[in-house]
């Protein structure tokens, strides 16, 4: 069967409701998702699922329930993309053309890519928060977690979606095994691919501090490449310096896998992809650098910002304005500065807000705080705030906020 609409969504994530709601606030019909999963999830809350701190059942609503109205839902998934004809061909055989097309399929989480992994997932003491499958189990392994146990945590490749979420699991195990007494006695070890803890220096001065504080063992540019279930045993490639190429074989009670992950296979083989396989967007007006009515955000788009729901909520207003100015032949709007935040889970019941630009430049939206300090005001508007934010404001195409500071200049370190 064949169709066409006048805009057509590719992916009804984060990315994908939020812009056609916020296209419908504006009275734009002719609007259809394409979308295969009938479960949308909260994903910024599985880190807290996994420290056994917040329901996996409220991260979960059905994707139906959130479609805006006015807007078609197609059940199915793009699987090739023609954009010199204007058209994208679905799971199911369909060709649908359109007039613009946006592209927000998210990413692939490349369980595949660590041998062996795939199959230790999910059982004697292999977890992941990036898993909806698997999040609770995250919680059974720490509550597992005796005197004598082993802990080990990894952080994959960049590009990764949420920069900290391989560190914030990391904090609050620390935090349950010192409420239960045992802190001294689990060895809680951090292997990170990239040479920094985090990516923004000002953030990474204050994590690095936390880490030490909460006697974590950080090994730095180490990749973790095989898991033996048997033996449970991890098994990382030393990524940089003296060491170059070497392997080491970590032993572990729990690991805590965050996974490699990669753009999605029919995005990657199609003309959209840059030579690294993200849709080759502008960074900052979101459109496609070649095909004039294509824009991409969200985890998929090249644009290198930190893959995370913070930054689709920056990107989807910058989407719709320049799809609507398009359409009355107005100038493109190189609107979004590369906003991205991660609530960094320190504690249970502390977090530090990190928000920063492109160029690594920390922009706070609270006046006033030190943003490196850890507070509760900032665990509350992880753990209550955002979330209604997200189901009741971005996804409904609300898009008022205080705007972030770009002019904050950092503490001298
Ligand atoms: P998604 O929300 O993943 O949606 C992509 C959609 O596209 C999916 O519904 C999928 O089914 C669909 N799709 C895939 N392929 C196709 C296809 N071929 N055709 C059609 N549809 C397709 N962000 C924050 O801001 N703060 C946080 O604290 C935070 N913490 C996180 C912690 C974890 C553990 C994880 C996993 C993520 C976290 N994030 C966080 C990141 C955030 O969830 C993502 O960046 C955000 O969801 C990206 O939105 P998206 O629409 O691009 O992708």
């Amino acid at each position: 069967m064949a169709g066409h609409r006048k805009i057509l969504i590719i992916g009804g994530g984060a990315a994908g409701i939020t812009v056609a709601a916020s296209l419908r606030r504006r009275g734009i019909g002719g609007i259809a998702i394409v979308e295969p999963s009938d479960t949308h999830y909260y994903q910024p809350a599985f880190t807290l699922v996994g420290a056994g701190i917040y329901d996996l059942a409220k991260t979960r609503r059905s994707t139906d329930s959130l479609i805006p109205s006015g807007v078609a839902r197609i059940k199915a998934a793009a699987s090739a993309f023609d954009p010199e004809s204007n058209s994208v061909t679905l799971s199911n055989g369909d060709k649908i053309t359109y007039d613009y097309l946006v592209v927000c399929t998210g990413l692939k989480l490349d369980w595949d890519k660590v041998e062996g992994l795939a199959d230790a997932l999910g059982h004697d003491g292999v977890c992941s928060n990036y898993s909806p499958q698997h999040v609770t189990y995250t919680w059974d392994c720490i509550k597992a977690l005796k005197p004598g146990s082993r802990a080990v945590f990894t952080q994959p490749p960049l590009p990764f979606k949420c920069p900290g979420a391989p560190q914030k699991i990391v904090y609050l195990t620390v935090d349950d095994l010192k409420r239960r007494g045992i802190r001294d006695q689990v060895e809680v070890e951090y292997y990170v691919h990239a040479p920094v803890i985090f990516g923004v220096p000002f953030f990474a001065r204050q994590l690095a501090k936390i880490a030490e504080a909460c006697g974590v063992k950080l090994s730095y540019q180490h990749n973790l490449v095989a898991v033996d279930s048997p033996a449970k045993t991890a098994i990382f490639e030393i990524v940089g310096g003296e060491k170059q190429g070497q392997r080491v074989t970590v032993p572990y009670d729990m690991l805590h896998v965050s996974p490699p992950q990669s753009p999605p296979d029919a995005i990657k083989s199609s003309p959209l992809a840059n030579t690294a396989g993200w849709v080759e967007v502008n960074q900052n007006s979101m459109q496609h650098v070649r095909y004039a009515n294509v824009f991409s955000l969200g985890d998929v788009a090249s644009s290198p910002n930190s893959k995370t729901a913070a930054a689709v909520r920056k990107q989807a207003p910058v989407v719709v304005r320049n799809i609507l100015g398009l359409m009355r032949g107005a100038a493109i709007e190189n609107g979004y500065d590369g906003y991205a935040s991660c609530p960094l889970t320190t504690a249970n019941g502390k977090a530090i807000i990190a928000e920063f630009v492109y160029g690594g430049k920390v922009t706070p939206t609270l006046p006033l705080l030190d943003p490196g300090k850890q507070r509760r005001l900032s665990w509350w508007i992880k753990t209550s705030f955002l979330p209604v934010l997200y189901w009741s404001y971005m996804l409904k195409g609300y898009e008022w906020f205080p705007k972030h500071n770009t002019a904050f200049k950092e503490p001298v370190a």
